[in-house]
């Protein structure tokens, strides 16, 4: 598949160190694979500790460099990134769909998605305004600025190659911090083209840098970027098990950290709800990237009223998913990204029919596609004690609970550590703003099934994260306040 971009050097194979593409220390490399065919795909650069090293030290030369920019000028150069993104948009998604596997696309509109958040901080990052406090003592005067942080580490996920590092990096640069990044060893080919098109936007050597790594490798790049004292800020998008290991290790050097983690997020549909939008809502936020994001919806609980109605209507929809390769047109659902996620899938889906649920829809591996694609499923009659009801699924199984009051739903629906996304559907006024207001939850979508912009705080509470990212609260983590105090006036 990648025979056919229009702009074959935006296949990068090497980090990006101090603005020079890097190989592997005596030319380790590791391969990346097309999760839909399994199809070798390119041998990238694996870093070992020297390269990480050199990174750091090229990341903190760069950062004087950078920080010394105006945010005008700052902005110039992201502004002519997020251009480059737009423009090569397709190149981007075919690279995308090829190591990752989601519908063509919808890999593009991630590229727009993820171009969305440089353009909004190059924004803000004019807007990083400091404070005069009154004083208390007419001899002094008192003074906040926010200055950039310093070098900042981003660890990303595969499930978005492209817009989870735009999310971080995006509000880092335009805050006038230099950034190391460590894409998913998944998905490494997006983050360097990504990283590619900022060289070619003219971004200053050693701001933005891109250590890449196979998954042994990328444990010790993370051990190493956590344990630097010259590192100041660490953001990370992945699972809760693997921020607390990177929370412990960021502990000695005190380091400040951002972080979104695992969801388990409710999809609540009350009795008065428009049953159509619920299940439209239901769709996208449930199987979009093969039900793949730390947002998509992975109980439902549905009020014994509209309940049947609500399967029926779902299961309708359902049956209209097209799995299949996301190069191939009309494809809406492609293959999970590896095998260990169709076990998992597969488990939960075990389990939940071991314990009482019922199969309405899907329930099987294509294997007649290939190893990792899973039929879109729909379990009615689900109950707490399975599986899914606690554990993220990160896959295509919509599990159905039967509910009776507002109290009980709110309950269950709180019922977890994790605290990212949440969703309800309720035309009742009251409802809205007393539902609304109990979930314990970072965002809740009201009507929507899809919440996600540049514009708004994205991020999540209890053991789901720390930090919002998107919004002009984005760029807060990657500021420090300083404190003046001028005497002697
Ligand atoms: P997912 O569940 O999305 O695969 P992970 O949390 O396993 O998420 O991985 C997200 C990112 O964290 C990837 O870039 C991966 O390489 C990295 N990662 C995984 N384990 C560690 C670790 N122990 N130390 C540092 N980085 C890690």
């Amino acid at each position: 598949p990648l025979a056919a971009l229009e702009d074959a050097s935006l296949l990068r194979t090497q980090a990006l160190i101090n603005g020079e593409w890097v190989a592997g220390r005596n030319g380790a490399s590791f391969p990346v694979h097309d999760p839909a065919t399994g199809a070798h795909l390119a041998d990238v650069a694996s870093m070992g500790q020297a390269e990480v090293e050199a990174a750091i030290a090229a990341a903190n030369n760069a950062f004087a460099v950078w920080r010394a920019k105006t945010a005008k000028e700052r902005a110039a150069i992201l502004l002519r990134w997020q251009q480059l993104l737009v423009k090569h948009a397709d190149d981007l998604a075919r690279i995308m769909t090829a190591e990752q596997g989601k519908p063509l696309a919808e890999a593009r509109g991630e590229v727009i998605y993820g171009a969305s958040f440089i353009d909004w901080f190059a924004e803000e990052g004019k807007r990083i305004y400091g404070e005069t406090i009154p004083t208390t003592d007419p001899s002094k005067r008192y003074l906040v600025l926010k200055q950039p942080m310093g070098v900042c580490a981003a660890i990303t996920p595969w499930n978005f190659p492209v817009a989870m590092i735009t999310r971080k990096v995006a509000p880092a640069l335009a805050a006038g911090c230099s950034v190391i990044i460590k894409p998913a060893e998944a998905t490494p080919l997006s983050a360097l083209a990504v990283a590619e098109l900022a060289q070619r936007a003219g971004m200053p050597s050693g701001v933005l840098n891109v250590l890449t790594g196979d998954a042994e490798a990328s444990v010790e790049i993370g051990r190493l970027l956590c344990a630097s004292d010259v590192v100041r800020h660490l953001s990370f998008t992945g699972s809760t098990e693997v921020g607390r290991i990177l929370m412990a290790q960021c502990a000695p050097t005190i380091k400040k950290l951002s972080l979104e983690l695992g969801g388990n997020a409710p999809f609540i549909v009350f009795d008065d709800a428009d049953l159509d939008s619920a299940v439209e809502g239901a769709l996208a936020s449930k199987y979009r990237n093969a039900g793949q994001t730390c947002v998509c919806a992975n109980r439902f609980y549905v009020q014994e009223g509209v309940y049947e109605a609500f399967v029926e209507k779902l299961a309708a929809k359902v049956a209209g998913i097209k799995v299949g390769n996301g190069f191939e047109a009309g494809v809406n659902q492609g293959p999970l990204i590896d095998d260990q996620a169709v076990v998992k899938v597969e488990t939960h889906v075990a389990d939940a029919l071991a314990l009482g649920a019922r199969l309405v829809a899907g329930g099987r591996r294509l294997t007649e596609l290939g190893e990792r694609f899973y039929e879109p499923t729909l379990l009615a009659d689900a109950s707490p004690q399975m599986l899914c009801s606690r554990e993220e699924t990160f896959g295509p199984v919509a599990p159905v609970f039967r509910f009776k009051t507002e109290a009980e739903v709110v309950q269950l629906a709180n019922a977890t550590e994790f605290g990212l996304a949440s969703y309800f559907y309720s035309r009742d006024i009251g409802r809205i703003f007393r539902v609304g207001e109990v979930l314990e939850y970072g965002m809740v979508g009201i009507n929507t099934g899809l919440i996600s912009v540049a514009e708004v705080p994205f991020g999540g509470v209890k053991q789901s994260g720390l930090g919002r990212e998107g919004s002009r609260h984005g760029i807060e983590d990657y500021v420090e306040l300083k404190y003046l105090c001028l005497g002697d006036i």
